[in-house]
């Protein structure tokens, strides 16, 4: 068995110092549970960060998203429209609330939804057939990827046009911006994570971004049960269990004051890998650019759009084995995981998953030529330089770079 200590992951957690005053501090007050000054300070934290009016720290990024949806009033039996490119946990809500999923394909400029796909989804959906009920989606869930911003500008002006919400996913990209403005300002709601891997971390936790003090006030009630106000216990809605600790929302307070630093570690590591790895960019029509346009590695990465700043959460290539002499995403992967390096194939796109197989789909093969040639590589801010050149040496060897 190889040391644990010595893996290189994708991201790990990087304590920054602070968090442990933060949890001292409620600890000396005895302010374990419930909620208290960290929960409040670390919600002030970031809405001054993201610029939005309101937050709610609650348990995870999931529950941001299932009660997003629960406050835009999806139902059993609604359609939910959904990046298919995503991690799971984007779309499991839309099950929570018995509602249906439609998927939309990636565009290949930021890999995230594709605005003229979205558009054509919901004309799709409003159509109807003879003897069919119109069913107009009651949300739009939008994703920003591995930290780069959607074209939200075009997805908020289609949301607009039709009267449906935009629920913003910035589970990946707490720091990134676009036009100087954060994500997590820009959903009718918007979410954000403090799972383990991500930019900073709670342990575990999330938050729920809006601008309407009363649905963000809704929120905090459904997550504390939905408890009537009343001495005794009553309820006339259901409710959930979902609102951060008082000592989980320490360390997020801690987190909060190192996470432009974590932003600026990841952006050079980025960096590190695309001065080394043959500089080349994928942009235009990712599957034709495999074919097309040659790189001198065969290895591509995504380029930030000019109004775009991204976090660069993870590093992301895409590796054709065309111009590798044949070595492929997997090959690469494989041989990292026998030196203890860890890297993961991109997300695979919710419209390839079995749970959502019977779902509709409206795609146009991005997101699937991503999951066939993409790998994540490390890109944690705690990476030492020596793991850096760790990872790099051992990529060049498996796709024979020479120096
Ligand atoms: C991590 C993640 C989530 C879920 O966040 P949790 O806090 O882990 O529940 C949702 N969407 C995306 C894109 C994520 O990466």
């Amino acid at each position: 068995m190889a040391d644990q200590k010595q893996r290189i992951y994708l991201s790990s957690p990087h304590m920054g110092g602070e968090e442990l005053d933060f949890i001292n501090d409620a600890f000396e007050k005895n302010w374990i549970a419930p909620l208290g000054s960290n929960v409040n300070g670390f919600e002030k934290d970031l809405q001054h960060y993201t610029g939005r009016g309101h937050a709610a720290a609650i348990t995870s990024g999931t529950a941001g998203i299932h009660l997003a949806l629960i406050l835009c009033g999806v139902k059993p039996g609604d359609e939910v429209i959904c990046q298919s490119f995503t991690f799971a946990a984007t779309a499991n809500p839309i099950l929570y609330q018995g509602a249906k999923p439609v998927f939309v394909d990636s565009e290949p400029d930021t890999w995230n939804m594709d605005p003229a796909l979205l558009e054509e989804a919901i004309i799709d959906r409003l159509t109807v057939g003879e003897g069919e009920e119109s069913s107009k989606p009651k949300a739009i869930i939008a994703v920003h990827l591995y930290g780069m911003p959607a074209k939200m500008d075009k997805i908020l002006k289609i949301g607009e046009k039709y009267g449906i919400p935009v629920i913003e996913d910035s589970a990946e990209a707490l720091g990134s911006s676009i036009d100087n403005r954060k994500c997590g300002s820009f959903g009718n709601l918007s979410i954000l994570s403090f799972n383990g891997n991500k930019i900073i971390t709670t342990s575990g936790g999330g938050a729920l971004l809006g601008d309407d003090e009363d649905i963000i006030a809704k929120s905090r009630f459904l997550a504390t049960q939905a408890r009537d106000d009343a001495p005794h216990y009553q309820h006339s809605e259901v409710g959930y269990n979902y609102r951060m600790s008082n000592i989980v929302a320490g360390i997020g307070r801690g987190q909060m004051k190192v996470l432009d630093d974590h932003v600026n570690i990841r952006r050079q590591i980025h960096q590190f890998y695309f001065d080394n790895l043959g500089q080349s960019w994928l942009s235009g029509d990712s599957k034709a650019d495999l074919k097309n346009q040659a790189s001198p590695m065969g290895v591509y990465f995504l380029k930030e759009p000019e109004e775009c700043f991204s976090n660069r959460w993870l590093t992301t290539i895409i590796i054709n084995p065309e111009e590798t002499g044949g070595v492929s995403r997997e090959d690469v992967r494989l041989a990292l995981e026998k030196e203890n390096i860890e890297c993961r194939p991109l997300w695979k796109p919710m419209h390839m998953q079995p749970l959502y197989s019977e779902s509709p789909y409206y795609g146009n093969g991005v997101s699937e030529v991503l999951f066939e040639f993409g790998l994540c590589l490390p890109s944690g801010s705690n990476m030492t330089e020596g793991e850096r050149e760790k990872v790099l040496y051992f990529l060049k060897k498996e796709l024979r770079i020479d120096d």
